[in-house]
């Protein structure tokens, strides 16, 4: 009999919708009174919070991150986490990071609340419980199971409103899928080394570039400022007019990392003009390969966490795997 942990955060799938349509969190959430009960798995539920997933932090995902160290030397077969879809990713990715995932760690929630016609959430729910209970989720990460594919919490993101078919892999596709009789994987991910921290920094922003940007924003940035992700321009290019406040914010030792904001490739150092990035990689700029701008958000959170700086940050954020 394997053991699972459900770890229920809240998000729409511990939601029910009302008469006139509006979706929001109930006194109870709605997952607890559908534990599941399948063949050789026995579920443990466990309401750690029950937030909207706008209103949770990395401190939040700190908190879960511990509760599944702790389930972990307990001797938990595997865990999943119900979570709300808005930042299911980033605190998919902050338990990527920060855990050694000796067991599936599996991350799911729904766009359809418990309620509402064609609901997702428990069929969600059974396909993470099935996934973090199979011996192929093994090694692979922190996962995300919705609608029948499984992705790594590295790459995943939400790419659609309201879509049950929203969470996509740009560039690189799930790893794998929930068929009719279990987890079937076809792609092995390059594991990385946990960054095991016991807090989280403040003060990490994340700004987007556009035509004919400016450094107003750079500049508005506070004195505390710990890091910053731009979601640069193609293959990582800023314009010319942003350039003085980068400078500025270099000066003063704060860590600048720079992702593309096209939804699929990698930002690279390959442009050689005012702004392009072969000048931002010279001037210090952390490029950062194949993540979104929140995950390389949340890497840099983990990082300067962690205590790294100069070199051996630039090193964790840009994201190669050696
Ligand atoms: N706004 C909701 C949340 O993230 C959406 C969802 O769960 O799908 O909590």
């Amino acid at each position: 009999m394997k053991h699972i942990l459900a770890l229920h955060t809240g998000g729409t799938i511990a939601m029910t919708a009302d008469s006139a349509g509006n979706v929001a969190p109930g006194a109870h959430n709605a997952l607890l009174a559908q534990d599941a009960v399948l063949d050789g798995i026995e579920v443990t539920s466990e309401e750690i919070f029950n937030l909207p997933s706008p209103h949770v932090t990395p401190e939040r995902m700190l908190e879960l991150s511990r509760r599944i160290r702790t389930a972990e030397a307990a001797g938990i077969d595997g865990v999943v986490v119900t979570h709300g879809t808005d930042t299911l990713e980033e605190t998919a990715y902050f338990l990527d990071l920060t855990l050694d995932a000796t067991v599936p760690v599996v991350v799911t929630g729904a766009m359809r609340s418990a309620n509402e016609v064609g609901s997702d959430g428990r069929y969600n729910y059974l396909s993470a419980i099935r996934t973090a209970a199979s011996a192929g989720a093994r090694h692979k990460g922190c996962l995300v199971v919705m609608n029948d594919e499984i992705h790594t919490a590295r790459f995943v993101t939400k790419t659609h409103t309201t879509n049950v078919a929203t969470f996509r892999t740009p560039t690189f596709g799930p790893i794998g899928l929930v068929t009719k009789t279990g987890a079937v994987f076809f792609q092995e991910l390059i594991n990385q080394a946990a960054c095991p921290i016991d807090h989280v920094v403040d003060r990490v922003f994340l700004l987007k570039a556009y035509a004919g940007m400016d450094a107003t924003l750079l500049d508005a940035l506070p004195q505390d400022t710990a890091g910053l992700v731009i979601e640069a321009l193609g293959a990582g290019n800023l314009p010319p007019a942003t350039l003085p406040g980068l400078a500025r914010l270099l000066d003063r030792g704060v860590p600048v990392v720079l992702v593309s904001r096209c939804f699929n490739g990698v930002a690279e150092a390959v442009y050689d003009y005012e702004g392009g990035g072969v000048n931002l990689a010279k001037a210090g700029v952390i490029f950062c390969q194949g993540l979104n701008g929140q995950k390389a958000r949340i890497k840099l959170i983990v990082g300067l966490s962690g205590g790294k700086t100069g070199a051996a940050l630039a090193a964790y954020v840009n994201n190669a795997v050696s």
